[in-house]
């Protein structure tokens, strides 16, 4: 039998709340107020390896920023491109899930097939009997451009857990949102879990404090153990989808693309 395929993966920060602190309270629930913690960053996710290279997610509308409040570094897009890679020529990629900011840029991946949890697709298709709260993360535009993508033959559905090259499972987390994915990834190193939104920070996962948006608690809440079950509850192969610490936790893959992109297959940095 061969070896499992190794990859490179890399996580690119397109954009952060900015330096002010907020209380662990506004984000988690169960937090305390009085303790206060740098705001979320935003990433998209690059994988290559054996021939192959792999989107994960697309980051939200630059136009959205304002409203956001946050602080655009460069789109989504334009960080995979500092990476060497058009989106024009990108075959695949994944949509962790639905919510605007992983899906913002999608039209840019003009020749991909798209790859999502089969879970998301009641909510992006308005069938989801559910109420106005689970539909604030989603953007109309962005659930239109999935079911376009659905009708033209380019959308791939997957579901529990599934694994479309070998070295790379997609697994179903739930919780957050209905449709929510985790990836995991072979690397040179060990498989690195992305986590997406199944763990925005650590602080959530390691102490089990429920993110405030969520679509189901319980299952939110068994996704975290899930996430240290396939991490062997080890912050380095464990990647949380907003937490600013990722950034330091690894070496960037080149000195020209310090602080905008880390590279999660490297050994981690020794003070992390
Ligand atoms: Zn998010």
């Amino acid at each position: 039998m061969s070896a499992t395929p190794e990859y490179e993966v890399y996580a690119i920060r397109y954009a952060d709340q900015g330096d002010a602190l907020v209380s662990a309270g506004s984000l988690m629930l169960s937090a305390s107020h009085e303790q206060m913690i740098p705001g979320m960053a935003y990433y998209v996710y690059v994988i290559q390896g054996h021939g192959k290279t792999i989107a994960v997610d697309t980051g939200y509308a630059p136009a959205l920023t304002d409203r956001l409040n946050s602080r655009l570094f460069f789109s989504g897009p334009d960080g995979m491109r500092k990476l060497g890679h058009d989106p024009a020529n990108i075959s695949d990629l994944i949509i962790t899930h639905a919510h605007y900011d992983h899906v913002g840029n999608l039209e840019d991946f003009t020749n991909a097939t798209f790859h999502i949890d089969t879970e998301m697709m009641p909510i992006v298709e308005g069938t989801d009997p559910c109420h106005p709260f689970f539909r604030q993360g989603y953007g109309k535009r962005d659930c239109a451009t999935i079911r376009r993508f659905k009708a033209e033959g380019r959308l791939v559905e997957h579901a529990n857990v599934s694994v479309p090259w070998p070295g790379i499972e997609l697994i179903h987390i739930g919780g957050h949102c209905r449709g929510q994915m985790a990836i995991r990834v072979n690397t040179r190193r060990g498989p690195v879990v992305l986590a997406s939104d199944a763990a925005h920070l650590y602080q959530e996962w390691e102490e089990e404090r429920p993110f405030g948006v969520f679509y189901d608690m319980k299952a939110m809440l068994d996704g975290y153990r899930t996430l240290s079950d396939l991490s062997g509850c080890k912050r380095e192969f464990m990647i949380a989808g907003h937490d600013v610490a990722v950034m330091g936790m690894f070496p960037a893959p080149a000195k020209e693309l310090e602080g905008d992109v880390v590279a999660l297959h490297a050994d981690p940095n020794p003070s992390s």
